[in-house]
């Protein structure tokens, strides 16, 4: 079976995690450190606060945004539910805003309709790895004082003529989830320029703990720390991530060249200037031969595994559909989600796969 995902991790990792555990320092320690400072430097930003998973990194982002009670916040139904689910961590009330159907991403558009009194936040998503329009929403939140936080849980190392994904907005968000581009099981890292906003995630990372060393806690804070077992493998990850990035890259333009014209299909869409670094590759499946269900059983007949991101819109679960949302709110995101499906496009995909899944593609009836 050729995998939808799959960890790229080798001997380094592994050597990697046996030297932490016989150092003895095994939770938050010279690692993280050491993480944190490459991490930042690989995006272009001034911090990056290490934390054990994306969730917690867009937790501690609004509550570094000052995100509370009775705020709103806008962004996409078409995500991951992380993204909307830590807007309710911080008693605040997410607003959807409806996607375009090419990119996939929160359309500008929508998010103007959807700004009151009350909006302090975007949590603007580049999905698959795609980065969204950031001219375009950096000039809404700047004329209404709002903060763009950037969830890139799915684009690292993605860049906008030359800038890398996560420093868009005021603050950015990354996952290493097992079956994201970098991975060390469950993590996540918080970027940003902001002094405040970085000094805000150590506490909060640590039970609002103000120093190491002394036991003075100024205000309420999580645990959300890494371990150096987890940044040791990330450090080698890093290694590997231009490599990695390369590979999903020309897997992607391999599928889209083969696939392109095929009556039914829609591969995707990259915009000029940018680096769409396909942590999915997403077809967009409309008068096909056969239904998008019926092809995705095919294929997995064919010994190809493929994926949904996602069938069902946010607010048509029932956890968001219990703040009023319903079908028909969104159209373009509710027409998407019947469409979409994903195919591997991982490092670990050879050419011999490729060719398989078009000729699979092509054959099947
Ligand atoms: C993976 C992901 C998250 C959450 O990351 P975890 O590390 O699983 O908590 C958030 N948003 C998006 C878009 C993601 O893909």
């Amino acid at each position: 079976m050729i995998p939808i995902a799959k960890p790229f991790i080798g001997v380094e990792e592994k050597n990697a995690v046996a030297k932490v555990l016989d150092s003895g320092i095994i939770a938050q320690g010279p690692k993280v450190r050491e993480l944190e400072e490459k991490f930042a430097n690989l995006c272009g930003s001034k911090h990056a606060i290490a934390v054990n998973s994306g969730t917690a990194a867009l937790h501690s982002s609004l509550n570094a945004a000052g995100i509370q009670t009775g705020d709103e916040v806008i962004t996409t139904p078409f995500t991951f539910i992380s993204t909307a689910n830590t807007i309710l961590m911080q008693n605040a009330t997410p607003i959807f805003a409806d996607i375009e159907s090419d990119t996939f991403n929160i359309d500008v558009g929508k998010i103007k309709e959807k700004v009151t009194s009350k909006t302090k936040a975007i949590i603007t998503v580049d999905l698959y790895g795609n980065l969204c329009n950031y001219d375009e929403i950096n000039n809404i939140a700047k004329e209404n004082g709002i903060v763009v936080i950037e969830d890139s849980c799915q684009s690292v190392n993605a860049e906008f003529n030359g800038k890398k994904a996560g420093t868009f907005g005021n603050i950015g968000t990354f996952s290493f989830y097992a079956t994201k581009n970098i991975t060390c099981g469950e993590g996540g890292m918080f970027v940003t320029d902001n002094n405040e906003y970085a000094e805000n995630a150590r506490l909060f990372r640590q039970h609002g703990r103000s120093k190491m060393t002394d036991y003075d806690y100024i205000r309420l804070g999580y645990n959300y720390r890494m371990t150096d077992i987890q940044a040791a493998i990330l450090l080698e990850q890093l290694k590997k991530l231009d490599e990695i990035t390369k590979k999903r890259i020309d897997n992607a333009k391999y599928l889209s060249e083969n696939l392109e014209g095929t009556d039914g299909i829609e591969v995707p869409n990259v915009k000029e200037n940018s680096r769409h670094v396909f942590h999915q590759y997403t077809i967009k499946v409309n008068n096909f031969k056969i239904s998008r269900e019926k092809f995705q059983e095919e294929l997995g007949k064919k010994g190809i595994s493929t994926a949904i991101y996602y069938p069902r819109p946010l607010h048509l679960c029932q956890h968001f559909k219990k703040l009023g949302y319903k079908e028909g709110d969104f159209p373009v995101a509710e027409e998407i989600s019947k469409q979409v499906l994903s195919l591997p496009v991982h490092p670990s995909v050879t050419k011999e796969d490729m060719d398989l899944i078009i000729k699979s593609i092509k054959e099947v009836t």
